[in-house]
């Protein structure tokens, strides 16, 4: 073999034995400079029979698409497959090679770098431009590796996660992630009871009743899934979802008792500007140093307007008061006091009640919730990072296309080792 053949090989990474590089030269094709390399590939043997008894009848040309360090200038392989008869069974062959598939003119290594450049957070557009393909072919290569991630339905991990979040179309899709290791479980279309029902049924008995505990937000249905599908599983509500839920409704009884006082007085300065204070633990309030507020034209802690601003009506008082001793409760995972101001007589106010109550019908999963170490927010880590997802993508039209790309992007973000997934067709 020549020496340009093997300097080619070694530049251009081929191993394939039957290609022969002969020559390379650059040629301008549609206005751009493209780098082309001139190989023969050789049919050694009939691929039916191994006879290496054959009769040489011509060539088939392609131009073949390869990686290139320069995106400005693209490389093609110019190969010619050798095509054959072969003179013991009389059958007809063509060469083939591990370079490129049959009926392909994007080499295997382009492929391979466009799926490498699929798990990372890149817009299709920009792996179209680097690697010389057109993102039809980039598509295509995200649609041939969605078969990769069909789920067994023998195993289901013992402690999972819902939650829901915004995709195709603006749909709220149904999200399930192992409340352990943090991967998905699954990603479904739709969040209706009629398809969760369908897709946990489809599990083994045991696989179901291999799951312990459930977490959730405060969604009544996602319940009567667990009591469905899964027999041996806790429901446990997510409690920053309680706190949240809790703050909420204290928020909007703090507005309401703002309201009734004239908007230039103390007590509603008081109320409006500094809200973020009221929200904060009471410990984490600043009780010392005083600062001047031209709200309220006066030098006062952080710890001074909280109670100035909660003594101006008993039922925010003791609102307030419950907010911070449920989340004080919830932190240190205290059921017995959790139940006793769930079953709070004071005068708080309708909305708070109403969540109150809310926690009083769920009594059991809300106590999990803060006895068990499991929550949700391994979920609100992982919404964040299918939304960029789908704002690098400018979003997503097909939802089988967004749930691949986020696979794969989870995939690499687990193992740092893209080789798993090597080779699409
Ligand atoms: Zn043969």
């Amino acid at each position: 073999m020549s020496s340009l053949n093997h300097c080619i090989k070694f530049d251009l990474d081929v191993k394939d034995e039957n290609i022969v590089f002969k020559d390379y030269f650059y040629k301008s094709i549609k206005l751009q400079k493209h780098k082309i390399y001139k190989a023969e590939l050789i049919q050694p043997a009939c691929p039916f029979c191994g006879s290496l008894d054959l009769l040489h009848n011509g060539h088939l040309i392609t131009n073949i698409h390869y990686p290139t360090a320069n995106a400005s200038l693209p490389v093609i392989i110019r190969l010619a497959k050798q095509r054959v008869k072969c003179r013991d069974c009389d059958r007809r062959s063509m060469a083939q090679s591990e370079l490129v598939n049959k009926y392909c003119s994007i080499s295997n290594a382009s492929k391979l770098k466009v799926l490498s450049a699929l798990t990372e957070d890149r817009s299709m557009t920009s792996i179209a431009r680097e690697n010389n393909v057109s993102i039809n072919t980039v598509q295509r290569v995200l649609g041939n590796c969605s078969h990769r991630f069909i789920d067994s339905y023998e195993y289901l991990p013992a402690h999972l996660a819902f939650d829901e979040f915004k995709g195709v179309d603006r749909q709220l899709h149904f999200i399930c992630l192992d409340g352990d290791n943090h991967q998905v479980v699954q990603i479904l279309r739709t969040r209706y009871k009629k398809t969760l029902l369908k897709y946990f049924g489809r599990f083994s008995p045991q696989a179901r009743a291999n799951v312990k505990t459930v977490t959730m937000d405060l969604n009544f249905y996602y319940q009567d899934i667990v009591r469905a599908c899964f027999p041996n599983a806790q429901i446990v509500i997510d409690r920053f979802h309680m706190i949240q839920m809790l703050t909420r409704s204290f928020n909007s009884l703090r507005v309401q008792v703002m309201k009734t006082f004239d908007k230039r007085s103390r007590q509603y300065q008081l109320l409006k500007s500094p809200w973020k204070l009221y929200l904060k633990k009471f410990d984490e309030l600043e009780k010392v140093h005083p600062r001047y507020n031209w709200h309220y034209k006066d030098c006062l802690t952080q710890a001074q307007v909280v109670t100035e601003g909660i003594n101006t009506s008993t039922t925010l008082e003791n609102s307030y008061n419950l907010m911070q001793s449920f989340i004080q409760a919830v932190e240190t995972g205290d059921a017995h006091e959790l139940k006793s101001l769930i079953n709070c007589q004071d005068q708080i106010g309708t909305l708070m009640h109403k969540t109150l109550l809310t926690f009083k019908h769920n009594l059991k999963a809300v106590l999990n919730g803060a006895e068990l170490p499991y929550s949700n927010g391994c979920l609100e880590g992982f919404n964040r990072k299918i939304k960029q997802i789908e704002r690098t993508a400018f979003g997503y039209s097909n939802f089988t296309n967004l749930l691949t790309r986020i696979r794969l992007e989870e995939n690499l973000y687990k193992e740092k080792e893209p080789n798993s997934l090597l080779m699409v067709d």
